[in-house]
């Protein structure tokens, strides 16, 4: 083997060693990289970067940890993934702030996360002022997650679900017999219940809206379930004849009232969709008992600076900040402190003095426009991650090494300054930070880079160079040279000319006070500004939402709908503001955001853009499947024809294991390959259907030479930088820069009949400059052939080769939600009171 080892003595030189890193497509890496600093991991998407600092790195710390914390329960941990690498040295404890791919809890907030709610509510328990004659209540009181703190009324939701007349039959000029009432389950079941009202002697064929209030009254909101005859297919008239011949009735049936199957429906139904369905017919609206607080009157009736726990979790924690401000340094007024013990104000000093300064770094690293209470799913990935690196800061931690996930992203180069200051910080205390990076303001402040390449997948997994960020300059193979040192300038163009504008007025949404817009169509525009600013508010909400209401698209323009019924959409969403002018510009929308292409591994790159439907067809017109009369659907894992039966088509199995979350394993039968044997017996080009699920794109370009579709789908994603993904890879291993990218290969693949608006939220994340040019080819692409393009976008690199740009602030929370300014590149650029102007000139001259 050539399995090479570190001398013992150069485990204390301050060097972490890895020898022979083959995770993913790593070859066979060597690599030594100073503790105590900060190392980040360049390279272009796909090169290898994750695979050497989470895969190598951070997995065999964290395997090391598990081991040491327990060696008793080492043998259940043989399921942790080791890393393929021979070995490593001098590894720190590690902690990894990732990127969260999969969605949070509902029930985690900016203050459970953060932990700065549990302090809080110390605050109010221990020091906080009661009214008089009321015992202290114990912190748990002040938890809406907990019986002792939950509003009875709405079990600490804050909100009740309930049904309306309105939202259960929302056309009231239909007739029963036309589905008025559109809450009832749909088919037989319905039909079912509209001929029991006919026995009743309901009237079902008068508009809903002429009806007796009483007969609608009991129709919608009884809890009698009588049970009569029904006689299926029979006209008022004939049933009421048949009734009083005391005819046999087709069946016998039970009527529910309408309120009652919805409520009954969603609070039983196993089924998802049914859920789903029901909970469209149901409205939120704010509990009247504790009016949203979520919280028991006598925990609201507390209070710290005249606010109640409710209230102070609502405020910017800018603002929290300021409030702590005077108790923290001792300040606070007299006529505060009256009625507080001695004891009870040195408690009030020590807890507002620690929250003070949690709070500080929180606000350094630009979250000040956030709120305690607001729930993490809201979150765009960048802001949760610096809210856990902030979390960190304050943990006296040292001699860890921390690993992070492109801690740049969502935030706009001033912001990134802040970021710099905070992992500069965890530095000073002694830690090693080790990031994957492709933002250039951070990798110039690395003590030592580790470049990763030349190319993704099969052609990457090299490292191409390991040392100071000066040293880069010489490595003719590395793309990161080129921007780092200048080589690459900016596309610049001369901006386009808007062909009509797409005008929104009355805009309010979050921090969007009654704002006017315009939108060049026909054109590339940025949206920019700080994070916090209102950017996603106004793009990623209020314009898609518009337009896609404007085109009768309901709300989710090509988004798969999630799985989980959405309760929050009902009312608590008012009036977004409206369209003044432009539509005849627009007619279709494509949002192209960052979601997962699908929550299981049943779907992946080839079903999601269509591929596969044509290389099953390729695969049944070969003489042997003919022959044995497959066709296409055979060699699909998702029917029972073709598949694995033990694993259900799906390459794996469940293993339960005692005390421990289960793991997944390769399928015994089929060892991974999703088809029984038959199946893959059939080949097409020397291939089965399993191994062309194993190529890469790149592969599969050069073997489906000449088949025309296969081949333009292919050609299409290797244009937007997939070359290096797997066909089968699942949608659950890609990354939201993956997803995003495939959709926009399947957006581009269709013939583009031009007058589409194309919305993005930061497409650039997880890029490397080289990949985000590319992505811009393909949204220049799209503008001449007729289509307007809206990014949200911090890489000025982007900016300034948009034709147009609107810079939203000028800063985050109440500071921000304005347009700043609007106009081609090179004149924002020059505005005096845009914090992106200095930015965005740098890149352009
Ligand atoms: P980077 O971080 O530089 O974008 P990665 O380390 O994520 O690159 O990926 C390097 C290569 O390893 C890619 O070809 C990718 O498709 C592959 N890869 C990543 N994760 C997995 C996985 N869980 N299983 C198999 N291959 C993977
Ligand atoms: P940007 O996209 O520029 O980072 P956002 O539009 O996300 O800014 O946020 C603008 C303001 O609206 C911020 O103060 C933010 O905290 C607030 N905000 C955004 N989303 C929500 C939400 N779901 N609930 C409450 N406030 C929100
Ligand atoms: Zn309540
Ligand atoms: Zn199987």
């Amino acid at each position: 083997s050539n399995k090479k080892s570190v001398a013992k003595s150069k485990t204390e030189d301050g060097y972490v060693h890895v020898r022979g890193a083959r995770e993913h497509n790593l070859k066979n890496v060597d690599l030594d990289i100073p503790r105590g600093q900060l190392v980040v991991f360049t390279g272009v998407s796909g090169s290898g970067k994750s695979s050497l600092a989470f895969g190598t790195l951070y997995a065999e710390a964290q395997r090391r940890y598990l081991e040491s914390v327990s060696p008793y329960a080492r043998r259940l941990f043989h399921q942790m993934p080791v890393p393929e690498v021979d070995e490593i040295e001098g590894l720190p404890p590690a902690v990894a702030l990732q990127q969260q791919r999969g969605t949070p809890t509902a029930r985690s907030s900016v203050g459970s996360v953060s932990t700065l709610s549990n302090s809080l509510r110390m605050l109010y328990s221990r020091a906080g002022d009661y009214p008089t004659g009321q015992e202290l209540l114990y912190a748990e009181s002040f938890s809406p997650n907990t019986p002792q703190g939950a509003c009875p009324r709405c079990s600490g939701l804050g909100r009740i679900y309930d049904v309306t007349e309105h939202s259960m039959v929302p056309d009231d000029s239909l007739t029963i017999r036309e589905r008025a009432i559109a809450a009832w389950p749909p088919a037989w079941h319905g039909q079912n219940l509209r001929d029991i009202l006919v026995t009743l002697g309901y009237d079902v064929d008068t508009p809903w809206r002429e009806l007796p209030k009483k007969d609608r009254d009991w129709i919608l909101y009884t809890d009698e379930s009588p049970t009569v005859p029904v006689y299926a297919g029979f006209t008022p008239k004939e049933t009421k004849a048949a009734l009083k011949r005391k005819e046999t009735p087709s069946y016998q049936g039970t009527f529910t009232g309408v309120r009652r199957y919805v409520m009954q429906t969603f609070a039983n139904t196993e089924s998802a969709s049914m859920k789903k369905r029901v909970a469209r017919y149901m409205v939120s609206s704010a509990c009247p008992e504790c009016e949203g607080k979520r919280l028991r009157r006598e925990s609201l009736s507390v209070t710290f600076a005249g606010h109640d726990i409710a209230e102070i979790s609502r405020l910017p924690l800018a603002r929290l900040a300021e409030l702590l401000q005077p108790y923290a340094a001792g300040k606070d007024k007299d006529e505060d402190k009256r009625h507080l013990h001695n004891e009870q104000l040195i408690v009030r000093r020590r807890i507002a003095a620690d929250l003070a300064a949690r709070l500080e770094v929180l606000l350094a690293l630009g979250l000040g426009y956030l709120a305690l209470e607001r729930s993490t799913p809201t979150l765009s990935p960048g802001e949760l991650q610096r809210l856990r690196l902030a979390t960190q800061v304050r943990s006296s931690l040292f001699g860890v090494v921390y690993v992070l996930d492109e801690p740049s992203s969502g935030l706009h180069p001033a912001d990134t300054e802040a970021l710099l200051d905070a992992l500069a910080q965890l530095k000073a205390a002694g830690n090693s930070l080790f990031v994957v990076e492709h933002a250039l303001d951070v990798i110039r402040q690395a003590d030592w880079l580790v470049d990763v390449g030349p190319l993704a997948g099969e052609r990457g997994g090299q490292v191409l160079y390991s040392g100071v960020p000066e040293g880069l300059r010489k490595i003719e193979q590395s793309q990161t040279r080129r921007y780092l040192f200048g080589e690459a300038p900016s596309p610049q163009r001369t901006p386009r000319e808007p062909g009509g504008w797409l005008k929104l007025a009355g805009v309010h949404r979050n921090n969007l006070k009654d704002l006017e817009v315009a939108f060049p169509l026909g054109v590339l525009t940025s949206v920019t500004g700080v994070s916090g600013s209102g950017k996603s508010s106004l793009v990623s909400q209020v314009l898609v939402e518009l337009v896609s209401q404007a085109l009768g698209q309901g709300g989710a323009a090509q988004e798969e709908q999630p799985d989980e019924p959405d309760l929050e959409r009902d009312e608590q969403l008012p009036l977004a503001g409206h369209i003044v002018s432009g539509m005849e510009g627009v007619r279709r929308l494509v949002r192209v955001d960052q979601k997962p292409i699908g929550r299981t591994p049943r779907s992946n790159l080839a079903t999601y853009t269509g591929l596969f439907d044509q290389v099953r067809k390729l695969f049944a017109a070969t003489k042997d499947a003919k022959k044995r009369r497959y066709d296409a659907g055979r060699f699909s894992f998702n029917v029972a024809k073709g598949r694995c039966e033990h694993c259900a088509g799906e390459g794996f199995v469940m293993v339960e294991l005692l005390f421990l979350p289960s793991v997944y394993a390769p399928c015994p039968t089929c060892e991974g390959a999703r088809y029984n044997a038959e199946t893959l017996e059939v080949t097409y080009r020397g291939k089965n259907i399993a191994e062309v699920l194993g190529m890469t794109v790149g592969e599969a370009i050069e073997f489906f030479k000449d088949e025309g579709a296969v081949e333009r789908s292919l050609e299409v994603l290797n244009e937007v930088g997939l070359d290096y993904l797997r066909l089968g890879q699942p949608a659950t291993e890609l990354s939201g820069g993956e997803a995003q990218r495939i959709k926009l290969a399947s957006e581009l693949q269709r013939a583009t009949r031009g007058d589409a608006l194309y919305v993005l939220d930061e497409p650039t994340t997880g890029l490397h400059p080289v990949d985000a040019d590319r992505l811009m080819v393909q949204l220049n692409r799209l503008v001449d052939a007729g289509n307007t393009v809206i990014v949200v976008e911090h890489t000025m690199r982007v900016v300034a080769g948009s034709d147009w740009v609107i810079d939203v602030g000028p800063g985050a929370g109440d500071q921000g939600g304005s347009v700043v300014a609007s106009g081609p590149p090179q004149d924002v650029a020059r505005n005096k009171k845009s914090r992106t102007a200095r930015y965005l000139a740098a890149q352009m001259n």
